[in-house]
């Protein structure tokens, strides 16, 4: 089905910006809107394809003229379901970046995934606290929170914004620090969505050449014995250190290093922002407790940040579930195993358990909206295959939350929140004093509601 705006209106928008627009059926749409999971297909009336804030305003505009909600996409990594009607404003072009080397902040536009900042800011010594993957947008992660391979020692990405500018709900362009609009800037690091369109967000970089990091991997007769060690050892670590440790069924197919490919194998990531001889002081006792199948953890340049998880670059079909957890320990990881280990069946390609704490604990002295501060680990299940997203993962992702039912934390962090359309999960996804404040923030700066951004 086309799209039934008045020719005008949308012959006047056009006028209006200097990106493309497009409406449904037109060539183009797809691949501006396309998601990192292929899986999910946005179906909007329309889309603009913003360059300035200007576009931003008119966007805005014409969707408050036709009462349409509006959507707002990067690089669509976070897309879990389908958009089927109103205005998606895409910022992929909004692509500008400045580093003052002296102030060490980056301005970073809304487009930008963390690649480019990461190049840019090593020329000055310097690097954002990124995500695992770095071809996640800056933007979208940072509005979540943002926690990646270096958690524990720099905390929450969000911790590191400086500011935003922002195209309100009604089109104004309004800055949000620390000094001007404080409540939308609190609002902004970590309350996601529903507040405005941020086409520019302030970071403050960190001074980083170079890092002891990257992963080990043990083969399947091993996996058990180094998760165990694991667990403890990790409940024993600086908290100037991250760590992570996943269970990996790779398929046998392009893509995975050979000698991971169509294999079990257990994964420990490891990032340590120092001394490489400290950093391997820290790891050797996890490196002698099994035999190790593959070893790529040592000093690299604080560019290779994305070698430490190997996130892939190319989105596939996926279905992932997300929680925090209090504690995890022994007893824990037994019934975690029995439910992954090889035989079981386990349609996951990777389960994965981030060790947090340390800075992720400590909020900005000015306060930020972040969810998921007092849990001390992340877990995360992803299966690939479709055939399992139905009914396998959805049963086996529920037998593990059954299994570790008092550790998973009562409050998640919205990045690791799946269907946030489900009224749970959405309050889930803040501590309930910080989900009231947020929304009394939201109708102070989307009083209509104009934001499509949480239950419908
Ligand atoms: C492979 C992969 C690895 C990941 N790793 C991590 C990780 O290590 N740590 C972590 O915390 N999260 C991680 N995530 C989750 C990720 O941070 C979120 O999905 C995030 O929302 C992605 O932002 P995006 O802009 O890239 O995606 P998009 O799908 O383009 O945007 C997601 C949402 O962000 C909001 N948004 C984006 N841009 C703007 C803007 N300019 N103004 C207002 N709102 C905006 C909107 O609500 C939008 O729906 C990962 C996701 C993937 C797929």
């Amino acid at each position: 089905m086309g799209s039934s705006f008045e020719a005008d209106s949308v012959a006047r928008l056009r006028e209006a910006v200097s990106g493309n627009v497009y409406l449904r059926g037109d060539a183009g749409l797809a691949a501006e809107v396309a998601c990192f999971n292929p899986a999910v297909v946005h179906d909007p009336d329309i889309v603009v394809a913003v360059t300035s804030d200007d576009d931003v305003v008119e966007a805005l505009r014409f969707a408050r003229e036709n009462g349409l909600a509006v959507h707002i996409q990067a690089t669509g990594h976070g897309s879990e379901s389908p958009i089927t009607g109103g205005l998606i404003i895409s910022t992929r072009a909004l692509g500008s970046l400045t580093i003052d080397p002296a102030t060490r902040l980056a301005k970073i536009g809304a487009g930008l995934r963390w690649a480019p900042v990461i190049t840019a800011a090593a020329e000055h010594g310097l690097a954002p606290v990124t995500g695992s993957s770095t071809s996640v947008g800056a933007v979208g992660y940072s509005l979540g929170g943002g926690l990646g391979p270096l958690a524990r020692s720099h905390g929450f990405t969000a911790d590191w914004v400086r500011g935003f500018r922002v195209v309100t709900a009604d089109g104004e362009i309004v800055t949000a620090d620390d000094d001007t609009n404080p409540e939308l800037f609190w609002a902004l690091r970590g309350g996601k969505g529903g507040l405005g369109v941020v086409t520019e967000m302030t970071l403050e970089l960190v001074p980083l050449r170079t890092l002891y990091a990257g992963s080990i991997f043990f083969d399947a007769p091993d996996a058990e014995a180094a998760f165990r060690a694991w667990i403890d050892w990790s409940a024993q670590l600086p908290e100037t250190a991250t760590t992570s440790a996943v269970f990996l069924h790779l398929p046998d197919m392009e893509g995975p290093p050979p000698p991971l490919r169509g294999r079990f194998v257990f994964s420990v990531r490891f990032a340590y922002p120092g001394e490489a001889a400290e950093g391997a002081r820290l790891l050797d006792p996890l490196r002698a407790a099994a035999p190790v199948y593959l070893d790529f953890v040592g000093e690299i340049p604080a560019t290779a940040v994305a070698t430490i998880h190997n996130d892939p670059e190319v989105g596939a079909p996926s279905w992932l579930r997300g929680h925090m957890l209090d504690s995890f320990d022994q007893r824990d990881g037994s019934a975690l195993y029995e439910l992954v280990k090889p035989g079981t069946d386990s349609p996951f390609l990777a389960v994965e358990i981030r060790q947090l704490g340390g800075a992720t604990k400590v909020d900005t002295a000015d306060g930020t909206a972040v969810g998921g501060r007092d849990s001390l680990y992340s877990l995360s299940t992803l299966a690939a295959d479709p055939a399992t997203f139905a009914e396998a993962a959805p049963a086996r992702a529920a037998a593990i939350a059954d299994a570790l039912a008092g550790k998973i934390s009562a409050i998640t962090n919205v990045n690791w929140s799946a269907g946030l359309t489900d009224e749970a999960a959405f309050e889930h996804a803040w501590p309930p004093a910080v989900f009231d404040r947020l929304a009394v923030a939201r109708a102070d700066w989307d009083p209509e509601r104009r934001f499509a951004f949480g239950p419908v």
